[in-house]
């Protein structure tokens, strides 16, 4: 049997399908341009956390979920700017979250709001990058996550009221402020806060989406190999085979990786995913010529708009809908 038969099979016995096909398919790549323009746009053209431009930012993702009716809880924690000089206040962290479907503990999608553009406070002298006035526009990093997300919470809006079990949305802060701990994991950053905070089944970090391969898209999906991550990996590999085929998926095990919000659930035993393009090493990551332009190649939205497809498709195969419920569920 060809394997697509024998997903359309698998697909066809999990009562979410229908609903988890048509989301997907109504993602818009012209809602993914604006969201990541709007967050490089804003004043000063940075996120880094304690900036105006980081409240700036989150002013964008509050007021794209007014217009769906939704609005975000704001989850203060403080953080350590690594860029300040030595005895300056503690900086502090805005965590925004919204919950669609029922109360308990679900899966947590989550991307980064805050942005950099130096390593560290010696790679910023040596740059000449000040954290405080200089851009950061963060466009790969993580405007396109953002964005996705943004759209996920379209895409999730109108199937809120169905869903089985439920999904929390956050726009993290602080991510790109820690540092790795002796035991290997980042601390202090938004990943833990929210952590601590939100009960989670297993958690999907987003972060950078925007910069292809010469050959194509492609994704890397780490799992540090948990039975809570490995579920949560197979939910976005069925996905992406049904929703994203454009896009290859690249699982790896590694329980090292931790860099990103995803690690801050590792470190607690929960699970966590990070989906992360695979080039993110390139030229502009950390840079101030991390900004977006759709004319210029050197990012590809296509790629942005397929990952998001893939998201769309595995929060609502993840969370199910109620059979019966609505008219994206008809009962079978
Ligand atoms: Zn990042």
């Amino acid at each position: 049997m060809a394997p697509c038969y024998a997903l359309l099979l698998l697909l066809g016995q999990v009562p979410a399908t229908d609903a988890a096909l048509a989301a997907a398919a109504a993602v818009e790549p012209a809602r993914l341009v604006r969201a990541i323009t709007a967050l490089q746009s804003v004043p000063g053209q940075s996120r880094v956390t304690g900036t105006p431009g980081a409240e700036a930012g989150r002013e964008v993702v509050r007021a794209a979920l007014a217009e769906l009716g939704l609005t975000p809880e704001r989850m203060p924690f403080a953080a350590h700017n690594k860029f300040a000089r030595p005895g300056a206040e503690a900086t502090r962290g805005v965590n925004l979250r919204v919950r669609l479907g029922p109360e308990g503990p679900g899966r947590v999608y989550v991307a980064h709001l805050d942005t950099k553009a130096a390593e560290d406070a010696a790679h910023a002298a040596e740059v000449g990058w000040r954290w405080d006035e200089d851009p950061a526009p963060g466009a790969d990093d993580d405007g396109s996550g953002a964005a996705a997300l943004l759209e996920l919470a379209r895409r999730l809006a109108p199937l809120a009221p169905c869903l089985a079990r439920p999904v929390d949305l956050v726009w993290s802060d602080a991510e790109e402020l820690a540092q790795v701990a002796p035991d290997g994991f980042m601390n202090a950053y938004g990943g833990e806060a929210l952590a601590e905070m939100v009960p989670t089944e297993a958690a999907l970090a987003v972060d950078m989406l925007l910069r292809a391969r010469p050959y194509g898209y492609v994704l890397r999906l780490y799992t540090d190999g948990r039975w809570a991550s490995d579920l949560l990996m197979q939910d976005i590999l069925l996905a992406g085979a049904a929703v994203a085929p454009e896009v290859l998926l690249d699982p790896r095990v590694e329980p090292a990786f931790t860099w990103s919000d995803h690690g801050a659930f590792w470190a607690q035993g929960v699970g966590g995913v990070l989906l992360i393009e695979d080039d993110f090493h390139h030229p502009r990551y950390h840079r101030e010529a991390d900004a977006f332009d759709p004319a210029d190649p050197y990012y590809d939205v296509g790629q942005v708009t397929a990952a998001t497809r893939l998201l769309v498709a595995a929060a609502v195969l993840g969370a199910g809908v109620n059979p019966g419920c609505g008219a994206a569920a008809p009962p079978r």
